[in-house]
Formats: structure tokens, C-alpha cells, sequence
């Protein structure tokens, strides 16, 4: 069961979001326990691969140029430094590593060659590899699915109503474009959104119903606190209660059975007993690694002593999914091949005392 079909108005969805929180968590336990593992928690690292810069104005994040933030702009990893990192997270008990480029969108550049190498190097490493990278076609999308992308993560933030609050530089549908793209290319979708943006719960369900209107809703789902960053414009907003949370993820996983709920960002400001809720009412996974691209996140070594205390497990990767299969980039493959030949050229020209032509340009 892929989408709950008991719940269909928007409605009956604000009803499940209000019931009694208990009543709601025992709900949301029950069908957690049909569809998972319960003491299963998957964990995820999330690297930043390319930090800042990005033209888009999203409002709650640090890394809009726009906006007058501590993060400092880097450009994109090299992936000898990605694999140590997938190295270092894998020995900390991740399974998936997902990497984020502050971009508007994919370009078919050299930079898209190196995150190809990267998606082909961690899947090799038998992680399950994620991308955030922004907009992309269709043909970018299969790209990476040939290079072993396992999942794409592009979120819908919110609902469309509220959507042109929190960003004025794209919309709604170029989202479900993408979405679209990945999922036509065979890629698991990661999509989900964040609440305390200063949104109404009837935002939050309007992004819930966005889901629930796919043809395959996502897989995953990662339910995010806003971390309200100093310099940006929502750096006002007013934490959410921990309630707020576990509300929605609770109704996030009675609508979704069978996707992973993920208690993604803001979870430093969340207790380990609301964190325990959080897992009773059907989160499968949290991201790990003391920074989550910008913002903090708690340390490896504070996850693991809660996964020993509420008796959590690890999820083994590909638990959900095959592992792709890693094929040569034709582009990459053609690229190299000419440099080859221009290479041999360059040698034979050395070895038969050849010497270039001096050109005078009047
Ligand atoms: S969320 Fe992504 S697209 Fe939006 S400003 Fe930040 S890096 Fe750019």
C-alpha cells in the first residue's frame, strides 16, 4: 500500500493531522509496524559537494547569494575528497550518502562530469548514492541513473498555495518537472518539505495532497524543522514546537506506508525523548554527520549512543532497492578518447621533430 486509501479530501487529511497526538502516534506505530522494521532506522550522510553561490532565493536558505549569511562559497568538491568522506560516513554506520550542490540547476558541464565520477566512486563503495543538484532534464537525469544514482532528492517544500512565500525564482511545476525526470529514468524520488516557515497546517497537508496525487508517490519522504538562519528571511521565525514534528511526521507515515519518513534538519533542537517519539511514529531514517550542508546536526557519537539507548538498528543499504549497476558515461568515455588521440598527436609531432608554426595575428 503505497498511499493510504482511507484519506482523500483535504479535509479528512486536516482531521488525521488534528486528531489527539496519542491517538495520531498509535496510529502512525501500528502502520509503521505492518510496513518496516521498527527498530530499522536507516542513516544518511548529507555533504554539501558544492557550497553557496546559488542565484535561486529560497528563503530559508543560507546558501541564496542573495542573502548575507556565514556560509562561505566554495566550488565543487573533488571526488577523492567525496570518497574520503563516503569512507568516514560508511565507518559511522551510514548506508547512504547524499550530496548537494547549491545549484539552480544542472548544466552539461564539466562540473555534471565530475558528479558523474562521484555517483559511479560511492555507488562502487556499495553506498546508496542521493543527489540534490537542482533542476534537470530528462537525459541529465538518466545520465546519472546509468553512473548508479540510487535516489534524487528535490522537495517540495510546501504547498503550491504557500510555495511563492518561500521562493519567487521557480515554480511549483518546474518541481514536478523534475520529479518527473528522475522518476522516468528509473531513480528512486526523495521529496518532502519543511514546516515552521511560517506556513498553516492546511500548507503542510497541501503538500502532503501534492504527494499523494503522483502516479508513485516518492519513497522518501524527509520532514524538515526549519533552522532559521541568521540573514536570511525567515532568520524571525519562531522555532516549531516538537509536537508540530512529530505531528507531521506521524501523519506523513499514515498517508505513506510504505516510504521512508525521514527526520531530517532541526533535529539539534529536538530532545532524545521527542526523538524516540519521532521513531514511534514512523521515522526510518535521520541523517548523520555533525552538519547537515550548512546547518548543525547532531555528532556520530550522540546517534550512537541513542540508537543504543532506544535499542535502534542501522539499516544495511539496498534494503529498499537493488543496487544499480555502474556503467562507463558515454560522454565522459568520448571526451577521454579524444584527448587520447589529441595526446598521440602531440607525441608523434615530439618524436618526428615537429615544430608548431609561429602565426602572427595582425
Ligand atoms: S535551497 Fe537549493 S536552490 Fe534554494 S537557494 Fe538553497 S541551494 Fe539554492
Amino acid at each position: 500500500m503505497k498511499i493510504n486509501p482511507n484519506y482523500k479530501t483535504k479535509q479528512e487529511l486536516i482531521d488525521l493531522y488534528n486528531q489527539p497526538l496519542l491517538e495520531l502516534v498509535f496510529q502512525a506505530a501500528t502502520i509503521h509496524r505492518q510496513y518496516h522494521n521498527p527498530r530499522e532506522v536507516q542513516m544518511s550522510s548529507l555533504i554539501s559537494i558544492k557550497t553557496g553561490g546559488c542565484p535561486e532565493d529560497c528563503g530559508y536558505c543560507p546558501q541564496a547569494a542573495r542573502y548575507h549569511t556565514d556560509v562561505d562559497a566554495h566550488k565543487l568538491m573533488t571526488v577523492e575528497d567525496v570518497v574520503e568522506q563516503a569512507k568516514n560516513a560508511k565507518a559511522n554506520g551510514s548506508s547512504r550518502l547524499c550530496m548537494g550542490a547549491a545549484w539552480r540547476e544542472v548544466r552539461d558541464n564539466r562540473d555534471f562530469d565530475t558528479v558523474i565520477e562521484m555517483v559511479q566512486a560511492v555507488n562502487n563503495m556499495d553506498m546508496e548514492v542521493c543527489c540534490t543538484l537542482g533542476m534537470m532534464n530528462e537525459d541529465q537525469a538518466v545520465r546519472l541513473k546509468n553512473a548508479g544514482l540510487f535516489a534524487y532528492n528535490h522537495n517540495l517544500d510546501t504547498s503550491p498555495e504557500y510555495y511563492g512565500d518561500v521562493i519567487s525564482t521557480r515554480e511549483y511545476e518546474d518541481r514536478l518537472k523534475t520529479i518527473d525526470n528522475a522518476r522516468k529514468a528509473g531513480i528512486s524520488v526523495c521529496s518532502g518539505g519543511i514546516i515552521g516557515m511560517g506556513e498553516a497546517v492546511e500548507d503542510r497537508i497541501g503538500m502532503l495532497m501534492s504527494y499523494m496525487n503522483m502516479e508513485t508517490p516518492p519513497e522518501s519522504i524527509p520532514i524538515n524543522a526549519l533552522v532559521a538562519v541568521e540573514g536570511t528571511p525567515m532568520e524571525q521565525q519562531k522555532p516549531i514546537e516538537q509536537w508540530e514534528l512529530i505531528r507531521m511526521i506521524a501523519t506523513t507515515r499514515i498517508l505513506f506506508p510504505q516510504s521512508i519518513v525521514r527526520l531530517s534538519a532541526g533535529r539539534t533542537k529536538l530532545s532524545m525523548e521527542a526523538q524516540a517519539m519521532c521513531f514511534m511514529a514512523g521515522a526510518s531514517s535521520v541523517f548523520a554527520g555533525d552538519k547537515l550542508l550548512t546547518t548543525p546536526n547532531p555528532e556520530f557519537n550522540e546517534d550512537k549512543e541513542m540508537f543504543n539507548i532506544l535499542g535502534l538498528i542501522p539499516k544495511e543499504p539496498f534494503a529498499d532497492g537493488e543496487k544499480p549497476v555502474s556503467q562507463p558515461d558515454q560522454i565522459i568515455e568520448e571526451k577521454k578518447r579524444k584527448e587520447a588521440e589529441k595526446e598521440l598527436r602531440r607525441e608523434e609531432a615530439r618524436k618526428g621533430g615537429f615544430t608548431p608554426r609561429k602565426v602572427t595575428v595582425s
